[in-house]
């Protein structure tokens, strides 16, 4: 009798856990209604300059961010007026849990959870209504650290953490990550190759068609880097220079088919 009550309480908590999966991906993917992004900038806590950068940090920042997204949705038909709005929240004191680097899966799924709760914790600033996506960002000093962890996006909880530059010149690099980990919360997938960092062809090509086709001179957003020959991969200065490729728009369900 007590076994089957926690099998049967065990299935009703991944039957909830299934439910608000696929609510969350296709609430947020129907580009019926604006989708709210909120931005909530940390000190990383590695140098002097990341305070004063945030404090500086407004959501005109940002701005270029809604208007790539907005743009390109335009591009593939989504019809309402503003399809996304990125708005800059508070900063964050506490910070988000360490992303486990060694692949194993159980450690992942807890660090999936832990960044749930966190985001929970950390999104509802008071006087302020909590967006739907909430991207995390840590501001590193470029003095101090030349190279940051990967950022990540999860579609499962709608939650990014990334990792930026508190340096001026690299406020438009920054979006581009941050339009990047945007996309993966909806479900657009990388594009590139991880071992040698080559936008997958024609996939993470930004114009696949073009005669000849190197080099490139824009980016495919989930590919992160183009082509300039067959083993020259570099990233773009400002989302001015990003597309949403026809994966991608597909992926996050701005199109039905390729
Ligand atoms: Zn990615």
């Amino acid at each position: 009798m007590w076994r089957n009550l926690r099998i049967a309480i065990l299935l009703l908590v991944l039957a909830i856990a299934a439910y608000s999966n696929w609510y969350d991906k296709y609430s947020t993917t129907d580009w019926d209604e604006t989708l709210w992004v909120g931005v909530f900038p940390i000190d990383a806590g590695d140098g002097e300059a990341a305070a004063r950068y945030i404090a500086d940090l407004d959501t005109a920042d940002l701005a270029d961010i809604e208007a790539f997204i907005n743009g390109e949705a335009r591009r593939y038909g989504v019809r309402i007026d503003r399809p996304v709005r990125v708005d800059l929240y508070p900063p964050v004191t506490e910070m988000p849990p360490e992303h486990p680097t060694d692949g194993n899966i159980l450690a992942a799924m807890w660090w999936s959870l832990k960044m749930r709760m966190y985001a929970r914790r950390n999104s509802h600033p008071e006087g302020r209504a909590p967006p739907q996506i909430r991207i995390f960002v840590l501001y590193h000093d470029p003095t101090f650290t030349q190279s940051v962890p990967h950022s990540v996006g999860l579609q499962k909880g709608l939650v990014g953490v990334v990792h930026a530059f508190s340096q001026g010149s690299m406020t438009r690099p920054n979006n581009v990550v941050i339009a990047h980990e945007l996309l993966h919360t909806l479900g657009a997938s990388d594009k590139y190759d991880p071992a040698t960092l080559a936008p997958l062809y024609p996939i993470g090509y930004a114009e696949p068609d073009r005669v000849p086709l190197l080099p490139q001179t824009l980016t495919e957003i989930m590919a992160g880097r183009y082509a300039i020959d067959a083993q020259t991969f570099e990233m773009p200065g400002s989302l001015a220079d990003v597309r949403v490729g026809a994966a991608t728009a597909l992926e996050i369900r701005w199109t039905r088919a390729l």
